[in-house]
């Protein structure tokens, strides 16, 4: 890889950013074609760092860079990878919520151990990580990352977890927070979920009759494989020349922490997360929105934020009999922007990506649905720009609601002082966008829209009520004493 010089960059589409996809698999002939596509079509979900790693069957390789997945594979790449031996492969997109973002981060982590080679992908974030690694590095141990995933290879090559009948599984059982995550081992590729399952992982089984496990069901759709199941809270499964194994490190907790926001925002909207269809979901939220807030009457259409508010958008209109139009439109050839980050640059940023079509909203009364709002920076330009076409009145629906404390499992809200609804009431938060109304869907609108027990989800960035207290992740949980077991073992 040659140097790659970063510039400032500011993303100006979205305040809240997704963390990491992970992807593996064993035993196809194509196994780096089938990680590069499998990445390409979770780009979504990280787009600071990408990588491939691939074992021959007794060497690892792994080839990393920072970017986009095509900016970081070319094909002379993807060749050379497949060249090093591809039975098999695990992948990486990366957004960092812990550890900043360096190159130094990028994932797969390639490391040699006293158990021989190993890489890592990591999707999620582990509260007690710094309290891991202080204790290491108090013992001398050396580490050449700042990402909370190194403690993990620290843990394993660490005696105590070597002399355990299964050192990952005794590994595992260390780690507080949320991982789904996927090693790979010279004969082997492992993939596991954290007890309260934070994070999606799924298996899939491809035409070959080789599995693959992607954080999203997205990929497997695009690689052509079928649909197998979830990896299982708690669960180790392990692809190798034997098929498909399972086993577990720890029971699946008394109440799992599902991430709603992956179905409010994050994932694709084609994926099956949780055992639900995304799209499916998001226009659930839609029509519970409609039916908590409707629009005002002679209000005339229901317009989506694009991209993320459309299918509520479509929800809402269709549970209101309202007209639905898509009067923003997307610049889909914008990337990344590289710009200043002032003020006036974020603006002009957030204008290069929507196109307003003034003919259809000069003088109009809108409802605008949109998914979210963390800072309200990026939502409050786009509703000046709004006023600027000409819109007579705003009425904003979102379909989540406000997000008032932040995120420790695995995705990079702003800190708390920087939520725009920590500490608001509703209607300041109208008057700062300077809407003619704010409405957000309430929780236990949220919940049931979602499948099973809403008692499995986590809600914390609404409600303030972690699952796992993350000011004390040395042992002072706030978890019912059942779920204590899971950390009990090896
Ligand atoms: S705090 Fe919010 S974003 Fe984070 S895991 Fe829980 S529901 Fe998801």
């Amino acid at each position: 890889m040659g140097t790659r010089i970063q510039l400032p960059q500011v993303r100006t589409s979205r305040e809240a950013k997704e963390k990491c996809a992970v992807f593996g698999v064993w035993g196809d002939g194509a196994g780096v074609r089938l990680a590069y596509l499998g990445l390409y079509a979770q780009q979504h979900r990280g787009q600071e760092s990408s990588g491939i790693a691939v074992s021959n069957g007794r060497e690892l390789t792994a080839l990393v860079g920072m970017g986009l997945v095509p900016e970081v594979f070319d094909a002379e790449g993807l060749e050379r990878l497949a060249r090093q031996g591809q039975r098999g492969v695990i992948g990486h997109n990366r957004y960092s919520t812990a550890g900043g973002s360096l190159s130094c981060n990028a994932q797969p982590l390639l490391e040699r151990y006293v158990g021989g080679q190993v890489a890592i992908a990591h999707n999620g974030n582990l509260i007690n990580a710094e309290a891991l690694r202080g204790r290491f590095e108090r013992a001398g141990h050396l580490f050449h990352t700042t990402s909370d995933t190194e403690v993990i290879v620290h843990l394993l090559a660490s005696p105590e977890q070597q002399r355990a009948p299964d050192p990952l599984a005794a590994t595992l059982r260390h780690l507080q927070g949320a991982f789904s995550l996927v090693f790979l081992f010279p004969d082997r590729v492992e993939a596991a979920r954290d007890p309260w399952g934070w994070r999606p992982l799924s298996i899939g089984r491809l035409a070959s009759g080789a599995y693959v496990v992607a954080s999203e069901t997205v990929a497997l759709d695009v690689l052509g494989a079928a649909f197998v199941r979830d990896v299982e809270p708690g669960e180790i499964v392990t692809l190798s020349e034997r098929g498909l194994e399972s086993r577990r490190f720890a029971e699946e907790a008394a109440r799992p922490a599902l991430c709603a926001f992956e179905h409010v925002y994050f994932a694709h909207p084609a994926s099956r997360v949780f055992g639900q269809n995304v799209e499916l979901a998001r226009e659930k939220m839609g029509e519970v929105l409609a039916r908590e807030a409707p629009p005002p009457a002679g209000a005339d259409y229901v317009v989506p934020m694009p991209d993320s508010g459309r299918s509520a958008a479509l929800g809402f209109a269709r549970a209101c009999g309202a007209v639905y139009r898509e009067a923003i439109v997307p610049n889909r050839y914008v990337g990344r922007t590289f710009i200043k980050p002032t003020q006036a640059e974020r603006t002009a940023a957030v204008r290069l990506k929507l196109n307003i079509i003034d003919e259809l909203v000069r003088g109009k009364r809108l409802v605008i649905v949109d998914d979210s709002i963390v800072r309200g920076t990026t939502t409050k330009a786009k509703m000046d720009q709004l006023r600027e076409a000409g819109v007579r009145e705003i009425h904003l629906r979102i379909s989540c609601p406000p997000i008032r404390h932040p995120c420790h499992f695995g995705v990079d809200f702003a800190e708390r002082s920087q939520l725009i609804a920590t500490g608001k009431r509703v209607e300041e938060i109208r008057d700062y966008l300077g809407v003619d109304s704010l409405h957000y869907l309430s929780l236990e609108g949220l919940l049931s829209c979602m499948r099973g027990e809403p008692a499995h989800y986590c809600t914390a960035c609404w409600s303030g009520e972690y699952r796992l207290d993350p000011e004390h992740p040395e042992g002072e949980w706030r978890i019912e004493p059942e779920q204590m077991k899971i950390f009990g073992g090896a």
